[in-house]
C-alpha cells in the first residue's frame, strides 16, 4: 500500500471529526449515510479543503460545469490528503475548461443513443448489451463519457425512477443476448432491494450466461459493500464485477476491505481505467496503480484512451503517451499487471485494441 495510507484509518477519524463532527464512527462506515451527506457545492467543497486558485475558479463557476458535482464524505478525505491541484482532485472537481467543445468532441461520443433498442438498455454487438440502471453515481468523474445523462433523476428520484421492465421484456425475447452489462451511473448506488429484484429477474433469463456490473463504488464508496449486498450479488453467480480504480490514492484499506469480501464470496474482479492526462498518464503512477490492484487481488483489464466526450480536451491524454507506458512496464513487473490498451472510436460500433501489438485489431 502506498505511505499516504500508512495512518489511514487515523486520517479518516480525524478528517471525519474535523469536517462533519456530527458524524459518528458508524455513520462514517454507512453507505446511506455517505449518500445522503455527499458534497454537491462549491461552498461544501471550500469549508472542507484548501483550495488553488484554480480550482476556486471552476467552483465559483457552475453554470461552465459539465456536470453536477458530487463526492462522496469518503472521497472527500482522500482528496485532502493531496495538495491543491493534486491528482485525485482532478478527478471530480469542475474545471474552467470544461465549457470548451473542441472540434470532434461529441455529448454522446460512442453514440449510445443510435444503439438503444429500449429504454436505457444500449446494443452495441449482436450478442451483449448494456443496461444503464440509473443516471446517479456515488461522485461524478469529470472525465465521464455519459457526461450528458450523469446527475439526472439522482438521490430520491433515482431509487423512485421506474423499474427497467422494458429493457428487462426486450432482453426476454431477444436469444441472442448472452451477456449483460449492469452499469448507469453506478447501480450499487440503489438500494439492495432493488438491485436484489434487477439480478434475479435477468438471472431468470434462460439465455443470459454472462451478467457483468460496473461500478466505481470500492473506489469511492467502500462502505456499500456491505455482507448484504455481497449475499445478494453472490445468489446470482456467476457474476463479474468491472470496478473502476484511477489512481493509486483509491487503493485504501478500506478499499482492500470491500475487494476482499466481494473475492471471497467468489465474485471475480477487474478494473477499468481512463488513461488520463496529468493524473495517471505516467509509467509511475500506472505501476503503482496495476500492482496495488493485483495486491488487492483486482486484474488491471482494460486501460481505456478517453473518449471524445465534449469538454474534457483538458483530461485526455494522448494514445502514444499510453503505448509508451505499457511499453515501458513489459518486462518489468508480471504480465497480469498490463491491461489492454482500448479506444471506442465516436459514433459507436465498439471497441480496437491499441496495445500489445501497436496495431488496432478488432475487440
Ligand atoms: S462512476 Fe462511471 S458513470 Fe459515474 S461519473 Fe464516474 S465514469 Fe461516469
Amino acid at each position: 500500500m502506498s505511505p499516504p495510507h500508512a495512518n489511514h484509518a487515523a486520517h479518516e477519524r480525524a478528517f471525519r471529526r474535523l469536517a462533519f463532527p456530527e458524524a459518528t464512527a458508524a455513520d462514517w462506515g454507512d453507505w446511506r449515510w455517505q449518500l445522503r451527506h455527499r458534497v454537491r457545492t462549491a461552498a461544501g467543497v471550500a469549508r472542507v479543503l484548501e483550495l488553488s486558485a484554480r480550482e476556486r475558479r471552476a467552483l465559483a463557476t457552475p453554470a461552465a460545469w459539465r456536470m453536477p458535482l458530487s463526492i462522496t464524505p469518503y472521497l472527500l478525505s482522500l482528496l485532502d490528503q493531496e495538495a491543491p491541484d493534486g491528482p485525485l482532485r482532478r478527478t471530480v472537481l469542475p474545471d474552467v475548461r470544461e465549457a470548451q467543445v473542441r472540434k470532434g468532441e461529441y455529448h454522446d461520443p460512442l453514440g449510445e443513443e443510435a444503439h438503444q433498442v429500449a429504454p436505457g438498455l444500449i446494443r452495441s454487438y449482436p450478442h451483449k448489451v448494456l443496461l444503464l440502471a440509473t443516471a446517479d453515481c456515488a461522485s461524478f468523474c469529470r472525465y465521464c463519457t455519459r457526461s450528458r445523462a450523469a446527475g439526472k433523476g439522482t438521490g430520491r428520484a433515482s431509487r423512485a425512477a421506474p423499474f427497467p421492465r422494458a429493457a428487462l421484456e426486450w432482453l426476454r425475447r431477444t436469444p441472442e443476448i448472452h451477456d449483460v452489462l449492469i452499469s448507469g451511473g453506478d447501480p450499487l448506488v440503489w438500494s439492495d432491494a432493488r438491485l436484489d429484484r434487477l439480478l434475479k429477474a435477468v438471472r431468470a433469463i434462460p439465455h443470459v450466461d454472462l451478467i457483468r456490473i460496473g461500478t466505481k463504488t470500492p473506489a469511492v464508496l467502500p462502505q456499500r459493500i456491505t455482507p448484504g449486498l455481497v449475499r445478494i450479488l453472490r445468489s446470482v453467480r456467476p457474476l463479474w464485477l468491472s470496478l473502476h480504480f484511477s489512481h493509486p490514492a483509491e487503493l485504501t484499506p478500506r478499499a482492500a476491505r470491500a475487494c476482499s469480501r466481494l473475492l471471497e464470496a467468489g465474485l471475480p474482479l477487474m478494473n477499468q481505467t481512463v488513461l488520463l492526462r496529468g493524473i495517471n498518464d505516467n509509467r509511475e503512477t500506472m505501476q503503482r496503480l496495476n500492482e496495488g490492484l493485483l495486491r488487492l487481488g483486482v486484474k488491471p483489464y482494460y486501460l481505456h484512451q478517453g473518449d471524445m466526450a465534449a469538454g474534457t480536451a483538458h483530461l485526455r491524454s494522448t494514445v502514444a503517451k499510453g503505448r509508451a507506458i505499457l511499453q515501458a512496464l513489459c518486462g518489468q513487473v508480471s504480465g497480469y499487471a498490463i491491461p489492454h490498451f482500448m479506444i471506442d472510436p465516436p459514433g459507436g460500433g465498439g471497441k480496437h485494441h491499441l496495445f500489445p501489438g501497436g496495431g488496432r485489431a478488432g475487440a
